[in-house]
């Protein structure tokens, strides 16, 4: 065998001995688990007017956008969900990217044209530290909601520093603590960057997510990102903020250019996803009381377990392989909830991250709920 492909078989087995090894598992249309896993926190992927809204773009379209966006890839969808993801989230303008990877690597990368350093969250997502790799800056990276601490970089820092971070942070569903950074970042002339991935439709009175919630909806020196993935269920990733920043990002942004345009059926299924979670405070609320619930339950049964910001929150495991044991012992009596290992988790620990998708039925949550304390090492 080639020297090349030993190195990856023992790179591989090292990762078994660590009880590191990953598996894919394909679902079935339709199969009966339920799902604590994904991320389709309002049951939106599925939603009558999501999917006729995506089947007339099918027809109208063909399937893919058949080009980058500058090219043949840009449709009156796309130009719509930009104009409706604006409005909602109170920005001057948005810009939709194929990801939210995608769009947090444009992001971050596009500070380095205006900035000196970037000042990055100890926890915040793997699109967010691609972004800084490539933004060219120097990193600073903050232990991890501790606003002091970037406080005292920016203090110590001449330039125009970039402070990324992200609104309730994907593993623990904690909420970073968003007015306090913006004080702290409109005070040093700095840029906020907030990856709102998983408060988009879920935070504020009509969901425009974490940002708005905070009161930072509009502001010049906040830009927000997210995926169009999670609470709208479909795919995608936008970027909103000041006009100039959109217009650096259409022009230079290499993640935008050089990618081809997200299919326009998915960007019409997400425009209806738009509003259908901006009138959906009724799926917000049942959201709101399992998350509360089911972190109630857990630490009644001696797990420390916090109240989730929005849908995802986080269980501590003795270890990886517990971990993996626990999920699959949970698969295997129909409940769908995610493990993270290292190198996934940002501190090390492994866990199992349960997300609360308020469209599964109410009797099936319960007897989630019960699963996985039955399986519990
Ligand atoms: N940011 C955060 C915080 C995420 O959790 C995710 C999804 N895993 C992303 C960005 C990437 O979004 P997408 O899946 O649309 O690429």
């Amino acid at each position: 065998m080639a020297d090349w492909l030993e190195a990856l078989d023992r790179l591989a087995h090292d990762r078994a001995k660590a009880g590191l090894t990953r598996q894919l598992r394909p679902r079935a249309a339709g199969d009966s688990v339920v799902d604590l896993a994904g991320n389709d926190y309002l049951g939106l992927s599925d939603h009558p007017r999501v999917i006729g809204a995506a089947r007339q773009a099918l027809e109208a379209y063909g399937l893919g956008a058949t080009g980058s966006r500058l090219v043949r890839g840009s449709t009156g969808a796309h130009t719509d969900l930009e104009d409706s993801l604006a409005g909602w989230l109170g920005a001057d303008a948005a810009l939709v990217f194929s990801s939210g990877y995608l769009a947090n690597l444009a992001v971050v990368r596009a500070a380095g044209a205006v900035c000196d350093l970037v000042v990055s969250d100890a926890y915040n997502h793997a699109s967010l530290i691609d972004g800084c790799k490539i933004s060219g800056l120097p990193v600073r990276v903050v232990p991890h909601n501790d606003p002091a601490a970037v406080a005292a970089v920016l203090a110590a820092h001449p330039g125009r520093a970039a402070v990324v971070t992200e609104s309730v942070f994907s593993v623990d569903g904690d909420l970073a603590p968003l007015a306090a950074l913006h004080e702290i970042t409109s005070a040093h002339g700095a840029l906020l960057i907030v990856d709102d991935a998983h408060a988009l439709g879920l935070l504020g009175p009509s969901g425009e997510g974490g940002v708005a919630a905070a009161g930072l909806a509009g502001r010049p020196d906040v830009i927000v990102t997210a995926t169009l993935s999670k609470a709208l269920g479909g795919a995608g990733g936008v970027v909103a903020g000041p006009g100039q920043f959109i217009r650096h990002l259409v022009d230079t942004g290499r993640s935008f250019i050089y990618d081809t345009a997200p299919p326009p059926a998915v960007v019409a299924g997400v425009l209806a996803a738009v509003e259908v979670a901006r009138a959906a405070g009724d799926r917000r609320a049942v959201l709101f009381r399992r998350g509360a619930l089911l972190a109630a339950t857990l630490r009644g049964a001696g797990f420390p377990t916090r109240d989730p910001a929005a849908g995802v929150l986080s269980v501590p495991a003795p270890g990886p392989e517990p971990a993996v044991a626990w999920a699959a012992d949970c698969r295997d009596r129909g409940v769908a909830v995610g493990c993270f290992r290292p190198p996934s988790t940002p501190d090390g620990s492994s866990r199992l991250r349960l997300t609360v998708n308020a469209g599964v039925p109410e009797q099936d949550f319960a007897r989630a709920m019960t699963v996985i304390l039955e399986c519990a090492p």
